[in-house]
Order: C-alpha cells, then structure tokens, then sequence
C-alpha cells in the first residue's frame, strides 16, 4: 500500500508568525544578529521536506562575541548583582512563558524535529518548562558551611573561622542535541541560570528553531543582555568553537558518546568543567512473573515513542524463555499497529525520524541484521516519498556481539532475545560500553531490587520506562557520560565551591 503524509502547511500553523520572520537570527548580548560572515543555512520539516526557514550559521567570530557578553554580564551588570529571590521569580516567568505558548512550541517543535504533536505538547514542552520551575526553587538555596578547624597555628590568643561559599561555575557552552531540542535546552538552561552562570546555548543543526523562539520568549520575560546567548550552526564549527575557546568555563553536552570524546580533549585547553550526557543502549528486562498486560505496552512504549529516538530507549529487550513468544508476538502486534505520519496529524502515532540520513543510517542496521541471519517478525523498512519514515521493528535471533545489539540505533527497534536465568539476563544486560537506563518487568519485589543494584545503569525502572521528572537525578554510568542532570546533583554542575579561612 502507497504511503502518504498528510500535507500540513506550516503557515496554517501557531508557529507561523515566527517562521515569517526568516532567516532566523543569532542571539548575543540581547540582540538578534545575523552571522558576522553572513552564513545561513536552512532547516526543514522532515515528513514534508519542506523547508521551514533559513537560519544563521555562526563560526568563530560569533562565538567570540557571545562569550564576550556572557563573560561582561557575568562579572558587571543587572546578573552579576541579582538577589536570589530575584533570580528565582525570573525562572518562574520563564516556566510560565514557556506554558502560556506551549501550544506554539509543540508545534514548531513538530515541525522542526519530527515527533508527535501530543509528545511535545503534553510531555516534552511541560517538561521543559517544570525544569525552570524546579529550578527557581533552589536559586535561593546556594549556601556553604562553617567548618569547625584542627588548626592550631594562630596561636591560644586568636581563633580559626572557617567557611565555604558556593559561585557560579561561569560562562557555560550548553550543546544539546536534536531528538527533544526544547526540553534538551531547558535542563541546562535552568540550572545553570540558577546558579548564576551565564550561558551560551548551541541547539542541534537538524533542530534550532524552538530554541530561537526560547530566547525571544527570554527576551521577553527580562533575562538580562548576555545572560542566554543562542548560536545557531553546525557542530564542527560553531561547536568547536564554543568547546575550545578559552573563555568558556565549563560545557554541558547532550549527544553522542563520540562527540562526547571529542570534547573531553577540546575542553583540556583552559581544564573547562565539563558534564557529558551521552548514548545508550538499554536493556528492558522481563521476567517471568511479569504482568505483560503492563510490560508489553511498557517496553513497546520504551523502545517506540518519539521514533526511538531517546537516549534511554529500551532497545535491548530480554525475556524470559516461558513468555518469551508472547511478548514477541505482542511487541509485533503493538508495532504493526501503530500509524506512520505527520506529527500535526492527530491519526499519527509515530512520525519521522529527523532526517533521511537518519533513517537510512537505522536501515543500515537492519540490512546487516538480515545479512546475519536476524530474523524480522514486523518493521524493517524506510517509508514515505520523502524517505524519512521508518516502519516500528521487532527483530530476534540478533548475535549478542553484533552491531544490533552493541551499538545505539536511535530509531523504533526492538531486539528480542529470551533468557533463561536471573544470573543470565544480568550478565547480559550489563555486557555494554553504555550504562544510562534499565527497565525491570516483574511482581517481585525482592527480584527486583536484587537486579537493581546489580545493573551497571544510570537510571533503573521496575514496571515501568522513561519516567523523568525534574527531582530525579539522571546520567549514564561507563561510556553514557559524565555526572548528572536534575535533581540537587544537576545544580552542583553548576557551581564552584570556595573555602575562606580567617584567623579572627
Ligand atoms: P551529536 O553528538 O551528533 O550532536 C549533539 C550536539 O553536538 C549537536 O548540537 C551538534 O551540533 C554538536 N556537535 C557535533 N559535533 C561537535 C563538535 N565536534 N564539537 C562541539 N559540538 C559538536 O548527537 P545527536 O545526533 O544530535 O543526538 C543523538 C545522540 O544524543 C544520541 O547518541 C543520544 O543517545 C544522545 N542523547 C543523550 C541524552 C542523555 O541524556 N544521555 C539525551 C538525548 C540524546
């Protein structure tokens, strides 16, 4: 049967006010700029190829000039001088500007990434804007100690007073990647704004729109000049820039784990701080006493929603031998089922994946797979005259040393293997370069958290997968990065902590 995507026309849309406004410009020091060398380059809706809007495509110069302003409102100005209390209200606006148009950004954010409209519009984009929401709340609660001291050296006649203070790291580069660009950019945003950095933000060259509609709604609410900077461009230039200038202190990186290498050396210039939140390659683990009425549609959900396109997803799906058919068969039925579409188009359950390359690169797994002798109960092809669209995929029989099993996809692929004891399943589960996020399917408690603690992950789910929330602590564990986002942990990334000692 003929594929065809419903023809959404992004100018009947609420994000056709700002698509008017083109090329999209550069954010520095509180003004909309075009690029120093003039440079821009155009982004398109992925399940129509239709263009959306060209958009600046900053390099060296640009970065230069940013960072300038980041370090100025950093050290002088209304930032440098702003109360806590202060701090925190300003964060509250933004979460409210950001809900007061939450229906304009899903949409642009469908247009510009691909993802289903409810995905963005009752997940992500709330998400986003609980992050600044969270984070005002701690703006006012930066404090150090007072620490007792052993020293004795002053002398019987004066004493030790001793504390700690706690300061904003400083000029942050904050490079976030495509598959949830809003959301991306708001968990570092709101800490970092928190703490009383400045930053300069950098969205994906798939992706930049909603976080050029971000910093107009940022303008809006008050943030100071040169507090949030938006560059927009590709990774090797602008990005490169941003990770080896001198004058940046610290980079918060979402993408992928080569790139995240990459940066660890970019950054050893000036010794900048550095958080890597990279990729993963998850298990979902199901057990025999699973309740699949839950644990199907869960793991279905945990490998399928936005595409696949999600660091955690759960794409290495291990169950037992005894229901080991059943979930198969049921995962097939789930991925059959689901309709390809335009993300505005309320019938889709799935859209694109962000670009052609992205999906011939998902294809290339599957071609290999076969080539192996996988076997592919549903899915397993690119669809759509644009070629972006590729069908949700359950494959079995996959080598636990080949690439389907060891490296990251990034698309709607399920690979299922059965197991046969507890001690199996963790031993392969943990038999990965990554270590982001798990899911555990079972009514055992003690199974359970037993399996818990062994999991070489992040972030373990039992009943269920992908549930964030801005309390919760999340980062990778081996090769799926560095520290960690949400929570207190993702606000010490943030700060700098100085000891003062005084003889009184
Ligand atoms: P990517 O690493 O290709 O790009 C991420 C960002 O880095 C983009 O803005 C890109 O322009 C920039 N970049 C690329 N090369 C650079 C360089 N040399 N110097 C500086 N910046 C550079 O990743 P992607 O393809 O955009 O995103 C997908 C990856 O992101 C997947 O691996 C996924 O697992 C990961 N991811 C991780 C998390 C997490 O929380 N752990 C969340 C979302 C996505």
């Amino acid at each position: 049967m003929p594929f065809t995507v419903a023809s959404i026309d992004p100018e009947k849309t609420r994000a056709a006010r700002f698509l008017a406004g083109d090329p999209k410009q550069l954010l520095i020091d509180g003004r909309w700029v075009s690029a120093a060398a003039g440079a821009t380059f155009g982004t398109s809706d992925p399940a129509s190829g239709r263009g959306l809007a060209l958009v600046a495509r900053a390099g060296r110069e640009d970065v230069d000039a940013a960072v300038t302003a980041a370090r100025r409102a950093l050290n002088h100005g209304p930032w440098a001088g702003i109360t806590p209390a202060e701090k925190g209200r300003l964060l509250w606006r933004i979460a409210d500007a950001i809900e007061d148009h939450a229906d304009e950004l899903a949409e642009l954010e469908t247009l510009d990434q691909g993802k289903v409209y409810a995905t963005a519009r009752f997940g992500e984009i709330p998400a986003a804007a609980a992050q600044f929401r969270y984070y005002s709340g701690m703006a006012n609660q930066l404090h150090g100690t007072t620490i007792p001291t052993s020293i004795t050296r002053q002398g019987p006649a004066k004493r030790i007073f001793a504390y700690t203070t706690r300061e904003p790291v400083g000029v942050v580069a904050a490079i976030v990647p495509w598959n949830s660009p809003l959301l991306m950019a708001a968990m570092k945003l709101a800490p970092a704004l928190a703490a009383g950095c400045t930053v300069i933000l950098k969205p994906a060259e798939n992706t930049p729109l909603t976080a050029l509609r971000l910093g107009e709604l940022l303008v809006g609410v008050g943030v100071p000049a040169g507090v949030v900077n938006i560059l927009t461009g590709y990774g090797t230039e602008v990005g490169s820039a941003l990770s080896t200038h001198r004058d940046v202190d610290k980079i918060a990186f979402t993408g992928s784990t080569a790139v995240g290498k990459q940066l660890i050396s970019d950054a050893r210039g000036n010794l900048k701080r550095l958080t890597l939140e990279l990729g993963g390659k998850s298990p979902a683990i199901i057990l025999p006493d699973a309740n699949l009425e839950i644990a199907v549609p869960g793991v279905a959900s945990g490998i399928f929603d936005n595409g696949g396109q999600v660091c955690v997803a759960g794409s290495r799906i291990y169950a037992h031998r005894d229901i080991y058919q059943e979930v198969v068969e049921g995962l097939a039925d789930r991925a059959a089922a689901l309709t390809l579409g335009h993300g505005l188009d309320p019938d889709s359950d799935m859209g694109p994946m962000v670009s052609r390359g992205q999906a011939e690169r998902v294809h290339s797994f599957i071609t290999q797979g076969r080539s192996d002798g996988v076997e592919v109960i549903t899915g397993g092809a690119i669809e759509g005259c644009q070629g972006t669209f590729y069908r949700p995929t359950v494959l079995t029989g996959a080598d636990p040393g080949s690439r389907l099993m060891r490296e990251e996809i990034f698309g709607p692929v399920a690979v299922v293997t059965p197991y046969d004891s507890l001690d199996e399943v963790l031993a392969w589960a943990n038999d990965s370069e990554y270590g982001l996020a798990a899911s555990l399917w079972t009514e055992s408690l003690s199974n359970a958290h037993r399996l818990a603690a062994d999991l070489n992950a992040g972030t373990v789910w039992i009943n269920c997968h992908s549930y964030f929330s801005p309390e919760l602590p999340k980062g990778g564990h081996k090769e799926s990065g560095w520290g960690y986002e949400n929570g207190a942990p993702g606000l010490e990334n943030y700060l700098e902590s100085k000891t003062v000692c005084a003889v009184i």
